[in-house]
């Protein structure tokens, strides 16, 4: 259940505060006065004992589908937004595959607005490519920056044409848009449910090609060289996309790429158990591939990782592994999901060769802080003295079961649940207010 208060003056006591953008890691106090960090506490300050806590700037998620307009059976701007605050984010970017989908000012603006009511985080929402994201007309960029767009997408599908997706990257170039790909050609995907390879032969299931994420990737790189248009790969998932991504910014072009929670974790072996939340887009893939998204992290080709969160009804998921919509929630596993891929015991994939890769708490919550606002090109949110208070409050000891029946979100379908995690978000401070998330195994007396 998650409580929201507001207070004047607080101080977070003895917390592990964070900050990878300052390079801070120390146990300190966090003083707060009128929504903002200040050098010292005010008499009357609420105190909240985060002894055993990380504190850190706010979590940020890239890819979020709140389904609002036109799909609230599958989750409400209210909603979703509670579950981004209950997994520990104060900002996520929705994209524009709603109905209708978000392609003009009136759209953005009603985004902004309803989250703003809902006020759990704070919502960048992301504008259509193209009209009704149909693939063959550019929405008016500029007006739609105007009404507070964050980027341009047409996710669930990508922009295939090519000539249409060259006069978006000169538009973005001109405005300093940036431009994210969902990486697929219809045409080479067309009829897979899963990814295609030897569990799919096995299976005899129709498998997706991969070739339909990295032929779309090498397209766009090229645009990109050819226009200096901003371009973010959105749920990178496989080596070879992977290696494009690498090469390109070795090239010193404006790329960056995302990587989601589940691909980290799960492999296309996992589908075997015909679960329909196995099922998405893009598909689970090889463990050679769900090696490649570590490596790419840990080698900084990838900038941030995502949850893709796309809720839908447990009737819709009911529909078998075959008929049923693709996607997961992901915003209330996101932080343990990440943590046990990320933080790596000694028998992971990432350890071999005798060389172990250290992945601790400031390197795992940059890929949430300071990589997103990289992405954005956005100053991230820190814990400076005079800064509006953006926090998270983790607890990154204590293990807790996935519940999907507790979760915020109207959408329950996860391959996560009963899974034992480590490292959850107990609460998130914006300003004045207090979100907090007070599992049963927690005493409340913690925030
Ligand atoms: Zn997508």
């Amino acid at each position: 259940m998650l409580n929201t208060a507001h207070h004047e003056a607080m101080v977070i006591r003895g917390g592990r505060v964070i900050d990878a953008a300052a390079g801070r890691d120390e146990i300190a106090d966090v003083f707060i006065t009128n929504g903002v960090i200040v050098a010292a506490p005010r008499r009357d300050a609420l105190v909240l004992d985060a002894t055993g806590l990380i504190v850190c700037p706010g979590l940020m998620d890239l890819h979020v589908h709140l389904r609002e307009p036109g799909q609230s059976h599958k989750e409400t701007i209210e909603s979703g937004t509670a579950a981004a605050a209950a997994g520990g984010f104060t900002l996520v970017a929705c994209m524009p595959n709603t109905q209708p989908p978000l392609d003009t000012p009136d759209a953005v603006r009603w985004v902004i607005e309803r989250a703003s009511e809902a006020d759990h985080c704070k919502v960048a929402p992301v504008a259509a490519i193209t009209k009704v994201r149909g693939g063959r007309e550019l929405t008016d960029f500029a007006a739609l920056l105007g009404a507070g767009a964050a980027a341009f997408s047409d996710d669930g599908t990508g922009v295939e044409d090519d000539g249409v997706m060259r006069s978006a990257f000169e538009r973005a170039s001109d405005l300093d848009a940036l431009l994210i790909q969902h990486c697929e050609y219809k045409a080479i995907s067309a009829g897979g449910v899963m990814h295609l390879g030897e569990v799919s032969r096995r299976l005899g299931l129709a498998g997706l090609d991969p070739r339909s994420e990295e032929a779309m990737i090498e397209r766009d790189i090229d645009l990109c060289r050819r226009t200096g248009g901003r371009y973010h790969v959105a749920h990178i998932s496989t080596a070879k996309a992977i290696d494009l991504v690498r090469r390109a910014k070795d090239e010193g072009l404006p790329v960056t790429a995302e990587v989601c929670t589940h691909h980290l974790m799960l492999t296309d072996e996992t589908c075997a158990n015909a679960d329909p939340n196995t099922k998405m887009h893009p598909p689970l893939r090889p463990q050679s591939d769900v090696d490649a998204c570590r490596r790419g992290l840990l080698d900084g080709t990838i900038d941030c990782i995502v949850t893709d969160h796309a809720p839908h009804t447990a009737e819709e998921k009911s529909a078998g592994f075959l008929k049923a919509p693709a996607g997961i929630v992901g915003l209330e596993t996101a932080l343990g999901v990440a943590a046990k891929a990320m933080l790596a015991p000694p028998s992971s994939p990432l350890h071999k060769g005798g060389h172990r890769e250290v992945v601790d708490w400031p390197r795992l919550l940059s890929w949430f802080t300071t990589g997103p606002a990289r992405v954005l090109k956005r100053r991230p949110a820190s814990i400076e003295i005079g800064t509006r208070a953006d926090l998270t409050l983790i607890d990154p000891h204590s293990p807790w079961t996935v519940n999907s029946h507790q979760f915020h979100s109207k959408g329950h379908n996860t391959p996560f649940d009963g899974w034992t995690l480590t490292g959850r978000a107990v609460g998130t401070v914006r300003g004045r207010q207090v979100n907090r998330l007070l599992p049963d195994s927690r005493p409340s007396s913690i925030l």
